[in-house]
């Protein structure tokens, strides 16, 4: 079966599951204790998975807070930054092809009293410059943008809107769940991101752990939220709970192998992607109509119209043989607020389907479309 949903979720790497197993069994210790062995070796693996996740997001390991996820971490700071300079403004900017994570924290706020800004998208899901700086007032404290779509792969120009919230000064975070690991970006280069979501299960890694950049100040202060939970302050106090030790291992591992991979992982990726829409034009020839852009996107993830086909009944049909899925998987019962948001029809959505790559995949494999 070949499996095409790697933007849902992916496969746990073999040496990210290989590094993991000692943390379930006799490395069991709990990394906030002291002095004895499991305790410090706990300790020690969590810290050196920081690093290596610092390393691939190009930042320093005091800057990464663990979280359970991309879904903790736009929370985190959606609600975290809005509770914390609530008394310096209430406006906050995004868009409208936001995982529901950020959108629905969004119109949580709303109900706080905060004003939200929902920025429509172009027909491939980017916001412009324009009506970002349009939106800015004297009372925005936050905007947040999607750095690559999850349906779409189309990536927003991230440097620029984050240089202008620098500029003038208000906090700009991004959801990198889907860029992490699949484009080569350094935080470093980035100094108008004050804060970014990511999660390991999206590049091989584990479900259930992921982190957030915090940017520090040049006195090596993290910049201050309101925590979302509150207990024991394990990370940095700003994220309490046990940590959850071989999950943060094996993100810390498939960040390694990312970083070390990212070169030729991209390469295969995009000749994989290419291989994979000149097998689907050449099959289904019209009734195929691709709603991505080619450029400037994540490599591997094809959005796919097949005109006339219910995609819901496509997707039951090729379930023996193929695994994709019609948008979100966080949401897949709706039709998609991501495809809708860059207009098109419910007709056209009902027949979308996305296939998305993983570096993993060999393009023999998808020679399976000619046989179909
Ligand atoms: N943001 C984006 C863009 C995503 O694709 C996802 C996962 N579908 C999330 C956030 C949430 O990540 P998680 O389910 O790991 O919390």
């Amino acid at each position: 079966m070949l499996y095409l949903d790697n933007s849902a979720t992916t496969k746990v790497d073999p040496e990210v599951f290989e590094a993991m197993l000692p943390f379930l069994q006799e490395e069991f210790g709990n990394p906030s204790s002291k002095y004895y062995s499991q305790a410090v070796n706990s300790n020690k693996a969590v810290e050196q998975a920081r690093q290596h996740v610092a390393d691939l997001l190009g930042t320093s390991s005091k800057e990464i807070i663990f979280t359970s996820g991309s879904t903790e971490g736009n929370n985190m700071i959606t609600k975290g930054v809005a509770d914390y300079y609530a008394n310096q403004g209430n406006h906050i900017i995004t868009t409208l092809v936001e995982h529901p994570s950020v959108l629905e924290s969004c119109k949580y706020l709303e109900t706080k009293g905060f004003e939200v800004t929902y920025l429509p998208v172009d027909k491939f899901g980017r916001v412009s410059l324009d009506d970002f700086k349009n939106a800015m007032t004297d009372s925005t404290i936050l905007a947040t943008v999607i750095w690559g779509n999850n349906e779409l792969g189309s990536l927003n120009p991230i440097k620029e809107l984050s240089d202008y919230c620098l500029e003038k000064n208000v906090f700009f975070h991004t959801d990198a769940t889907q860029v992490v690991g699949k484009v080569d970006f350094k935080l470093e280069d980035f100094p108008g991101i004050s804060f970014l979501s990511c999660s390991a299960h999206k590049f091989h890694g584990p479900k259930g752990v992921g982190c957030v950049y915090i940017k520090k100040d040049q006195y090596d202060i993290l910049t201050p939220i309101t925590p979302l939970y509150h207990g024991g302050g394990q990370e940095n106090n700003i994220r309490s709970g046990t940590l959850a030790v071989p999950g943060i291992v094996g993100f810390g591992k498939a960040a390694g192998l990312a970083q070390e991979r990212l070169e030729q992982n991209i390469k295969k990726l995009k000749e994989n992607e290419e291989y994979l829409s000149s097998i689907l034009k050449e099959k289904f020839k019209e009734v195929v109509v691709f709603n991505n852009d080619t450029f400037n996107k994540i490599p591997g993830i094809l959005n796919v119209q097949f005109k006339g086909i219910n995609n819901e009944l496509l997707l039951k049909q090729l379930a023996p043989v193929i695994a994709a899925s019609t948008g979100s998987a966080c949401s897949s019962s709706k039709p998609s607020h991501v495809l809708n948001a860059v207009g098109l029809s419910l007709e056209a959505i009902r027949s979308t389907v996305r296939f998305s790559i993983s570096p993993q995949i060999h393009k023999e494999e998808l020679s399976i479309f000619s046989s179909l």
